[in-house]
């Protein structure tokens, strides 16, 4: 099944490139690149029967042929047959086709019905004339499929290449009978069979929706195939070492008693859970979820401390350098009165700083290092790496967190990993794309919390939100933020369009002091920046998005969002978290460029009437689907291609039972399942 596609005939190096442009590479890739949509052209269908909106293959004689000449010039044909009638119309034609149709010939024409002005109207169908001598003109007997194509390829290409495979090439079903049955699942060969030439009994619906039967067994074999890569990485990870962090937990039990709040039920769960983790021998791979403001941070606090008892160092990796700062500065708040050594260590630092925080690292003087990406670049060591936590994980994917991983062998021990979320992974991805992980939740907030309101305004009331700003920090001593979105997906637009809402707002609010941060200030400036806002001697934080993650002022009870419709709902949901810190009322404005699409409408309003995650990513998911949700952000994700996450996820019981029953009875198969679908899966098997 790895044979090259080239084997087949017709295929030269022209050919065998466009191929490669649709990943079509094998014959495997080829069987697996499945049709789009079909056409029925094994029946001629009655003229009195057309319905609008029906690809038809029809047959009839023409009445007439005329150019008309309406608000377009066209040449129209009536075509009669029996009881009845229906025009063709050509837009585009050279003259000698008026010649060609002329009344009396027969045709067979395939196209889509649509209401024509007078009667029903085929626009520019497939035709050929049929010589009466010739009138039984073969049918086709399948279903014609029509695949995905490229423009240089033309669909009788790949209708050879299939026969050809059909006709000459091995097909595997690597399911035992067991599994098919179990799970009332078609052969392979059969699904295959019918995808690519359906007989004409097939329902054309149900093949279309992609809900059929075939689709159905070659999306559980796929889906499969991603779950038991990853259930392979989680289980050569049990047989892996790492260093057991058992001690009395002296120094969280002094964090705890100098917290100024009780940690939540919630709280006390995960940190038990990873604390069990930690103990063992085998490196932990946790995923802690919890919606934004539940308090994650101190539980990976505590959990780092363990590490610390332990003689371990620690390395705490966040996404962006403003929420890697932030850390640095609650961290060294909680910490340094337990005289724990911390360094700090992102691309922006200059080289001597950068030198110095290395140098901590590899002789083990710093116990715990914040930073960014940084942290885990070459030149940089540790010196006895015992846990890694990565903050707001759905930034990385699948090969960061096995290259990190990597990062810290050290002679066979990995370090611990403990990523953390607000965002919650939907199921389908749960157990596709982060099988290799165990899940903590924090369910619930801390207390004390009132939910922030949202409303919905158009940006044409700007002036008013603005005098609004004015009197929550002038007269109630409140802090706010401004959010400026992009409007095209240029970074550069976006400071400028940051800069100029700073200048018209500074203008706008003399009496406010009014600070800007974004990706191009330097990161010294932000840190100052974000430290004035911090101890209120700013009032009003103009900022890109740069702040959606992690950014905790509790005074600040006000948010403007700019063109909050272009934003995705788990974006607006953390910037929201921003605000409502506190026990105070806060409010979070989105403004939007009328007019507001009846989608965009319906969007917003989500964000406005709910405040949990997780019902909010649901939504999202059920709009934009899981793959623009979590995928266009993070590498890694899966490249399906034929399962839908969303379409197939009732699949997924029998996915999970189907696969422990392979992982544990038939090893073989599942290699090469996860060969056949998910080649990079293999990788990570290997690493
Ligand atoms: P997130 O889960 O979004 O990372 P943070 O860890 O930033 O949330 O916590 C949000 C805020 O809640 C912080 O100011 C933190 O100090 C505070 N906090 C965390 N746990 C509790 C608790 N149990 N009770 C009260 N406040 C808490
Ligand atoms: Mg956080």
């Amino acid at each position: 099944m790895t044979v090259p596609i080239t084997t087949l005939q017709g295929i030269g190096e022209r050919v065998a490139e466009q191929l490669a442009r649709l990943k079509i590479e094998t014959v495997e890739d080829m069987l697996f690149h499945l049709p789009l949509r079909y056409e029925d052209r094994t029946q001629i269908k009655p003229l009195t029967q057309l319905k609008v909106g029906d690809n038809v293959l029809i047959e009839g004689t023409i009445q007439a042929t005329e150019v008309k000449i309406t608000r377009k010039r066209s040449l129209v044909c009536m075509l009669t047959e029996g009881a009845g009638n229906v025009m063709l119309r050509f837009f585009h034609f050279y003259p000698s086709l008026r010649e060609k149709l002329k009344p009396g010939i027969r045709l067979r024409c395939f196209g889509e019905v649509r209401q024509g002005y007078h009667c029903l109207e085929l626009v520019h169908p497939q035709y050929e004339c049929i010589d009466y001598s010739n009138s039984t003109a073969l049918l086709e007997e399948h279903l014609t499929p029509i695949y995905p194509s490229t423009s240089h390829l033309n669909q009788s290409l790949f209708h050879s290449l299939i026969a050809q495979i059909f006709e000459k090439q091995e097909i595997i079903d690597y399911f035992p009978d067991t599994i098919r049955n179990q799970f009332n699942l078609l052969p392979l060969i059969e699904a295959l069979h019918t995808l690519h030439h359906p007989s004409p009994s097939v329902s054309l619906k149900a093949l279309q929706a992609g809900k059929h039967p075939a689709h159905r067994r070659l999306a559980f074999e796929e889906l499969l195939a991603h779950h038991l890569s990853l259930y392979a990485l989680r289980a050569r990870n049990r047989n892996r070492n790492a260093p057991c962090l058992i001690n009395d937990g002296q120094l969280t039990q002094a964090l705890v008693t100098q917290l100024p709040f009780k940690l939540t039920t919630a709280q006390q769960k995960v940190t038990a859970e990873i604390a069990a983790d930690l103990r063992t021998e085998h490196p932990m791979q946790r995923l802690l979820q919890g919606d934004v403001g539940s308090g994650k941070t101190i539980v990976a606090a505590i959990s780092a401390l363990q590490a610390i008892e332990s003689g371990y160092q620690v390395a705490v990796m966040a996404p962006t350098e403003l929420l890697s700062e932030q850390h640095k500065r609650t961290f060294s708040q909680w910490l340094e009165p337990l005289q724990i050594e911390l360094t700090w260590l992102t691309s922006s630092l200059t080289k001597k700083k950068r030198e110095q925080a290395i140098e901590k690292l590899a002789s083990g003087q710093a116990s715990l290092a914040i930073g960014t990406h940084a942290l885990f670049q070459k030149g940089v060591e540790f010196a006895k790496l015992g846990l890694v936590i990565v903050d707001e994980q759905h930034r990385f994917g699948v090969h960061q967190r096995l290259a990190l991983r990597n990062k810290g062998n050290q002679d066979g021990s990995y370090p611990h990993q403990l990523i953390m979320t607000a965002t919650p992974i939907p199921r389908t991805l749960a157990m596709t794309t982060y099988a290799d992980l165990e899940t903590s939740i924090i369910d619930e907030l801390p207390p004390g919390r009132t939910p922030v309101t949202t409303v919905i305004i158009p940006n044409t009331r700007r002036d008013e939100i603005v005098a609004r700003i004015n009197h929550v920090c002038q007269n109630e001593g409140r802090q706010a933020y401004w959010v400026c979105t992009l409007i095209k997906e240029s970074e550069i637009l976006q400071f400028q369009a940051a800069e100029e809402t700073a200048e018209q707002l500074r203008k706008a609010l003399p009496d406010l002091q009014i600070g800007l941060v974004h990706g191009r200030i330097k990161s010294k400036e932000k840190e100052e920046v974000m430290e004035k806002f911090k101890t209120k001697q700013l009032d009003l934080l103009v900022a890109t998005t740069v702040i959606e993650v992690g950014v905790d002022v509790p005074n600040a009870s006000l948010m403007i969002i700019e063109n909050a419709e272009r934003l995705g709902l788990a974006q607006l949901h953390q910037l929201r978290g921003r605000v409502g810190r506190g026990a105070l009322q806060s409010y979070c404005v989105l403004l939007y460029q009328p007019p507001l699409s009846q989608i965009a409408q319906s969007r917003l309003a989500t964000i406005r009437d709910t405040h949990d995650g997780f019902a909010i990513a649901k939504r999202d998911l059920d709009i934009r689907g899981p793959g623009e949700v979590l995928g266009t952000r993070q590498k890694g994700v899966l490249n399906l291609k034929v399962a839908d996450l969303q379409r197939d996820k009732d699949l997924l019981d029998d996915i999970v039972a189907a696969g422990k029953i392979l992982f544990e009875d038939y090893p073989e198969q599942c290699k090469l399942l996860v060969r056949r679908w998910a080649k990079e899966g293999l990788h990570y098997g290997e690493v």
